[in-house]
This record gives C-alpha cells, sequence and structure tokens, in this order.
C-alpha cells in the first residue's frame, strides 16, 4: 500500500534534515541521492556536490535534472532517471525536494562557518592572554578614572598584589606617598613614557618606567589607559652612584667643584631676578701641607672631613659650601643684601676652624684665609667668581699675620670698606669697655604748653681720634653685628643713671627716650627694663622707648607679645620713624603703643612740598582716630610748626627748638624751661 503522499513528503524532509546535520561529504551525497531517488520513485538518481560536477556530463536522456541553491549560492543538483517518463508533478516534487535541501544546506553552512569563528576567537584569546601573562613587563589597564581593570601575572610578580587583590582599587594605591597624583604626572610628562615611583604589597618603594597608551572602546572612544611597567631601581640607584661619584666629592660628602659651578650659576639666576647680591668664598686651610707631610694622609683626611662638618655647622641650610679639592673649600652665598654680611660669614668660617682638631691624639691648629668675589660687581658667572676669589684668597694670605688668618675681597673697595668697618667693630667694642659712649638728650616740647616734657637719648662715641662720632656711623654696623644689644644695654643703664641723678635733684618729672633696635626687641627686654628700674629706683612713667617699623616686621604675635609685657610696666612705647617703613595698618591698632613719631624726611618737606604734608596730616589723623599720641621729629622751621600745629599733632622736636645737648645743658634747658611756669605760681 501507498503511503500517504503528504506524510511521505514530511518523511522525506526530516532524512533530508537529518542527513545535512550528521553526515559529510560522500556520505551526505549518497543519502541526498537515495532520497532524491525514493522521492521521484527512479531505480536510478544522484546528488552531485558543486565541487565535484566538473567532470560530470550534462543531463541524462530521459530524467530529471534539478539546481539545488539558496539565493545565489548553488550547492549542487540531483538528478534522477530510469523511469520511461517523468510528468511535470515528478518535476515540482523534485524542485521542492531540491529547495528544501538547499535552505537547510544554506543555514547548516551558515552556523558552522559562526562555530568555526567563535572557536577562533576563543582560541585567540586564550592565545592573548597566555602572552600577557608570559611577558616579563607588567601590563595593566584602568578606567578614566583610575580604577584597575585587568592586571597580568608581570604586575603580580612586580608589586606583590594578586589580580583578586588589585582588581578594582584605584591605582593610587601603588603610588609612593611622595608622588602628587596620577592624573598631574601623567599630563605634565607629556602622556608618554615616564619614570616613576611606586609602592609594593611589602611596602617597598621602587623605581618603574611607566608607559601609558589610551585604551579605546570598539568606536574608538577612550575608555581608559593601558599602563605598561618594568622595575629601573637597579639602573635608577646605578644613576644615582654616578651622579654622586661625578658631582660630589668622596672624602667629604660635599659637592664637589663640577656640582658647585652649576649650582652657583642657577643661584646667580634666581639673584638675578630678585636684585640680590651673591658672593663665593675661596677658603684655604692653612698648614694642611704640613699637617699631611708630617702625620700621614689618614691624618689629613680626618682633618679635611672635620672642617667640612664645621663648615656645614657654621652655614645656613640655603648657603652652599663644597670641596674644591686638596684643602681648597668653597661656599656661595645667594641673599645678601650688603656683601659686607659675606665678610661677617667669612670670619664665622675662620672661628668654625680656630678651635683645636684632636685627630689621632694630635692636637692640631689649623686656620684659614678666605678670598671673596662678589656678584653682580666682580663677575655674572660661577667660573669668573670662583677664579677671582682664588685671587682674593691669595692676597689673603700674604696679608695675613704670622697665623695666616685672614679675609680679603677681590676689589679693593669692598677691601677697604671690609677693613674700615672691622676698625670701627674693634673699636666699638674697645669703646663699651672704655667708658667712649656718651649720651646726649634732645628735648620734645608739648605745642599746646610750649614746655619740656621729654627727651630723646641719643648715644655718641667719643673717640680718642675722630672727636664725637655720630650714631648713623656705627649704629648700622653695629646692628649687623649684633654689637647694637651691647650699646642697647649701656644706653638703658646710662640713661637710668642720669634720670635718677635729675630725680634726686628734684627736675619735675619727665620721660626719658631710648631707642631700642630689632635685634635688642627679644623677651629678655621686659626684664631687663623692670630691672633697670627698680635699681635706681624710678617710677616706669620716666622711660619711654623708642622702636622703629622694622622691628615689627617679623613674628608679629611675639612682637606685640613683648610690647604688652612692657607697656604692663608702666613704660610707654612710640613707634620711630613712622611711614617710612610699611607698617600695615590693621596691625598698627594691635599695637599697645602710645605714641607715633612721624619721621624726619617727611617734616623736611613741610610745607612747600604737597605730599609730605599730605602724609603728615594722614599720620596726625591716623593717631587720633587710634587714640595715639603724635610727635614730629626734625622740625627746623616755624612754618614746620605753624603747619603741624595746625593739623593737630601734639608734640615737637628739633633744632628750632634745642639740639641734642650734653646732660649738664639739657638740665639747664630743663630748669630754664620750668622756671617761668614756677614764677606764675609764685605770682
Ligand atoms: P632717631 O631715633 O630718628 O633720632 C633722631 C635723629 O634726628 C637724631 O640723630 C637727632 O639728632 C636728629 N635730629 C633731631 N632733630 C633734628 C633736626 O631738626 N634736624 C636734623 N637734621 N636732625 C635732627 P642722631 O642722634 O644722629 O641719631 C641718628 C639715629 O641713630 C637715631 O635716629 C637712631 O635711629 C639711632 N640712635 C641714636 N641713638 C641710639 C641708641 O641709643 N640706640 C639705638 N639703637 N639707636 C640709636
Ligand atoms: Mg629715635
Ligand atoms: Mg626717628
Amino acid at each position: 500500500m501507498l503511503a500517504h503522499p503528504v506524510s511521505n513528503f514530511l518523511q522525506h524532509s526530516a532524512a533530508l534534515c537529518d542527513a545535512v546535520l550528521r553526515l559529510r561529504g560522500q556520505a551526505l551525497a549518497q543519502e541526498l541521492g537515495r532520497i532524491a531517488r525514493e522521492v521521484l520513485a527512479s531505480p536510478a538518481g544522484y546528488y552531485l556536490p558543486v565541487d565535484e560536477q566538473a567532470g560530470e556530463g550534462g543531463a541524462p536522456v530521459s530524467g530529471l535534472v534539478q539546481e539545488v541553491r539558496f539565493e545565489h549560492q548553488l550547492f549542487g543538483r540531483f538528478v534522477v532517471s530510469g523511469r520511461d517518463n517523468y510528468s511535470a508533478l515528478d518535476e515540482q516534487h523534485l524542485a521542492s525536494l531540491a529547495s528544501l535541501a538547499g535552505s537547510v544546506l544554506q543555514v547548516h553552512s551558515l552556523a558552522q562557518r559562526s562555530t568555526h569563528a567563535y572557536v577562533q576567537v576563543e582560541a585567540q584569546l586564550q592565545h592573548q592572554s597566555q602572552i600577557l601573562d608570559q611577558m616579563h613587563e607588567s601590563v595593566l589597564t584602568m578606567d578614566l578614572n583610575g580604577f584597575i581593570t585587568s592586571w597580568n601575572k608581570g604586575a603580580e610578580r612586580l608589586f606583590g598584589y594578586s589580580a583578586v587583590e588589585a582588581v578594582g582599587r584605584n591605582i593610587l594605591f601603588l603610588y609612593d606617598d611622595e608622588d602628587t597624583g596620577f592624573r598631574d604626572a601623567f599630563l605634565e610628562q607629556g602622556g608618554r613614557l615616564m619614570e616613576v615611583r611606586r609602592k609594593k604589597k611589602n611596602g617597598e618603594v621602587f623605581w618603574a618606567s611607566l608607559s601609558l597608551s589610551p585604551l579605546c572602546d570598539i568606536n574608538d572612544r577612550s575608555i581608559g589607559l593601558i599602563a605598561y611597567l618594568t622595575d629601573i631601581t637597579e639602573r635608577k640607584l646605578a644613576e644615582e652612584r654616578i651622579h654622586h661619584l661625578a658631582y660630589y666629592d668622596a672624602l667629604t660628602g660635599l659637592p664637589n667643584r663640577s656640582l658647585l659651578t652649576k649650582l652657583v650659576d642657577q643661584a646667580l639666576t634666581v639673584a638675578q631676578r630678585s636684585k640680590l647680591q651673591g658672593c663665593v668664598l675661596f677658603i684655604d686651610l692653612n698648614r694642611f701641607k704640613l699637617i699631611n707631610d708630617t702625620l700621614g694622609r689618614h691624618a689629613g683626611d680626618e682633618l679635611l672631613r672635620e672642617a667640612a662638618r664645621r663648615f656645614r655647622s657654621v652655614l645656613r641650610d640655603q648657603d652652599l659650601v663644597a670641596r674644591l679639592g686638596g684643602d681648597e673649600f668653597a661656599v656661595g652665598l645667594f641673599d645678601i643684601s650688603q656683601h659686607y654680611e659675606a665678610s661677617m660669614v667669612a670670619h664665622k668660617l675662620l672661628t668654625a676652624l680656630s678651635a683645636p682638631f684632636l685627630i689621632d691624639g694630635h692636637d692640631l691648629r689649623v686656620g684659614g684665609s678666605i678670598g671673596i668675589s662678589v656678584y653682580p660687581q666682580d663677575g655674572a658667572d660661577a667660573e669668573t667668581l670662583l677664579r677671582l676669589a682664588d685671587i682674593a684668597m691669595y692676597r689673603a694670605k700674604q696679608q695675613g699675620d704670622a697665623d695666616g688668618d685672614h679675609v680679603a675681597f677681590y676689589s679693593q673697595d669692598m677691601n677697604q670698606g671690609m677693613q674700615e668697618r672691622m676698625r670701627i667693630e674693634t673699636g666699638l667694642r674697645h669703646a663699651l669697655g672704655n667708658g667712649q659712649l656718651l649720651l646726649h638728650y634732645q628735648p620734645k616740647f608739648s605745642i599746646s604748653s610750649g614746655k619740656i616734657i621729654g627727651a630723646e637719648a641719643l648715644v655718641r662715641w667719643h673717640h680718642p681720634e675722630r672727636g664725637l662720632v655720630p650714631p648713623a656711623e656705627f649704629i648700622p654696623l653695629a646692628e649687623a653685628t649684633g654689637l647694637v644689644v651691647q650699646v642697647g644695654e649701656w644706653v638703658l643703664e646710662a640713661a637710668c643713671a642720669q634720670a635718677q641723678k635729675w630725680k634726686e635733684a628734684g627736675l619735675p618729672p619727665i620721660r626719658l627716650a631710648v631707642n631700642v633696635s630689632a635685634r635688642e626687641f627679644t623677651s629678655a627686654l621686659p626684664g631687663r627694663v623692670t630691672e633697670t628700674l627698680k635699681r635706681y629706683g624710678l617710677e616706669p612713667s620716666w622711660l619711654e622707648l623708642e622702636i622703629t617699623e622694622s622691628t615689627l616686621m617679623h613674628n608679629i604675635d611675639r612682637v606685640i607679645g613683648i610690647m604688652d609685657r612692657i607697656t604692663a610696666l608702666g613704660v610707654t612705647l612710640s613707634l620711630d620713624d613712622f611711614g617710612t617703613g610699611y607698617s600695615s595698618l590693621s596691625y598698627l591698632k594691635r599695637f599697645p603703643i602710645d605714641t607715633l613719631k612721624i619721621d624726619r624726611s617727611f617734616t623736611t618737606g613741610i610745607p612747600s612740598d604737597a605730599n609730605d604734608c599730605a602724609i603728615a596730616s594722614t599720620i596726625i589723623s591716623i593717631a587720633q582716630q587710634l587714640k595715639h599720641k603724635v610727635i614730629a621729629e626734625g622740625v627746623e622751621t616755624v612754618e614746620q610748626l605753624a603747619f603741624l600745629k595746625s593739623s593737630g599733632c601734639d608734640e615737637v622736636q628739633g633744632y628750632l627748638f634745642s639740639q641734642p645737648l650734653p646732660a649738664a645743658q639739657f638740665e639747664q634747658a630743663l630748669r630754664d624751661n620750668w622756671q617761668p611756669a614756677q614764677a606764675d605760681k609764685a605770682a
């Protein structure tokens, strides 16, 4: 019995799908041929795949041929024969079978192709991750915010963190604490290759070369960075060792001549910009050769090391010191405002050398000779300055006394200046100990009453040869050397002793003003003032301290603390030379000041100079606002007095009334000045 045509067709379709899915090549062709024969009930017939058709002839004489294709793709053809004839229905059946075969073959070949591609991709990925893990370099990726997205074996080895520990954390956790931040460094260094410091899991910090490249998605949008890191610590250390060998003296650890030259040139560029002076000191040890020759190299080396330590210890951090070779050293100073400061440093260095060197049981004495060259006067580059300082050092050696300790500037003018200053300094020390200092007193007048209300004590130096030397010629130097502190102590003492005499002589109490320089204004001052007043039995109202604006410039809070302690005693403070510095007005109101003193340079211009007049009257109104008294110094004319009076100034001091006077004359002036008043009272 013939099967039902539909179930027949389904059977054949299922067989065809099954064959395509399971069979390949010859077996598939045979099965397809068998199905075609069955569908068309033909004794002969086969399926010929497209790649095997080359040798075949055309269609058999009696039979059917049907191509198997899907759209443009030809897979093969069915050929059936062996029946007497084939109807149009047979032809239709074979066409349906071929169409089904074409679709199934097409779908199957697509599926196979993508499976194949997938397998290939998978193999490739496997490949690449193997390469990544096998390579020595550490490679990691991060997103745009620096969060780590992948981490290869090299990174595990380098940092000590496994991928599980690292992925998801921010890259910053690998930074050495000193590093600034990942963005900055990346941008600064142009986003390519850089040398960085990173930290391992065990805390060890190392140098790495880091190269970064952008990580993009398939649309070429940047989504992060790929980082390649290699440990270059070894190389860095080697470089540092080489650098150290090239630029440092192995014996003392100080910079050598090459580094000094570089650093000096750099510092000169800065000094030029900030209009500062610079100088180079060339130091040569005396008697070094003798010690080295007689006690041997070991002692010589130890001596040089100790000398280097001593030099370093008396210099400030920003000063340069280098060993040039042998027993020659050099020092660079770059923030000095006066060249004579360099000679002070030179003397400090020589003092450092003067203490005995205890080496190998020997008590060795070495001195030194120092030559100084100054930028910009002598030269503008390190080589020139070093050469000239060397020449100056030779001159210093020649001029030196038996011990050879000497300092010389390259410039003759500076040399003379230095010698002059040294003479003054020595002379002043001598003057302090030998009663050559004295005080003159310049009266201060109240404008309203016309009476003397006080005096300013002004120091003079009675020089055995030069006569009376004004303070302008020795106070600035005393300030620079620190001697001003001793001068100040003497002045306070002398002024109080004088006040005691006047008090005991029954003169009306006045305020004696003493000038106090910035260097004296320390926390020891209030105690010294208290003690001195007590010793002379004086009420604090006898004393006033004049301080200058420069005193107020540093460490305001400390200064205010000292001021408060002084005013708490009942001693008043006045601000000298007001207007010449630049006190901030906001600070001014915090200072416990009694009087503002208009500087002589403004008084001089009154009344012709409109600016000076404006400044003077502004100072007066500031003083009034802040409830301070105001005094004008240097008043020489009646016009000046008239202007000051009409502007509301309280007190005046100047040649119009009186020059600074010796004590006896001042006393007389005081008596005369008060006589009429007493006469008034008597009348
Ligand atoms: P200073 O404190 O501003 O003193 C005022 C100076 O102006 C005094 O000069 C005084 O003689 C001078 N002078 C006063 N009235 C007139 C005038 O009408 N015309 C002119 N042309 N000058 C007048 P002196 O005595 O030469 O003192 C100069 C500076 O020396 C003082 O300026 C002060 O800064 C300092 N000085 C004086 N004695 C001492 C002291 O004992 N210790 C400290 N640290 N400095 C002192
Ligand atoms: Mg003064
Ligand atoms: Mg003054």
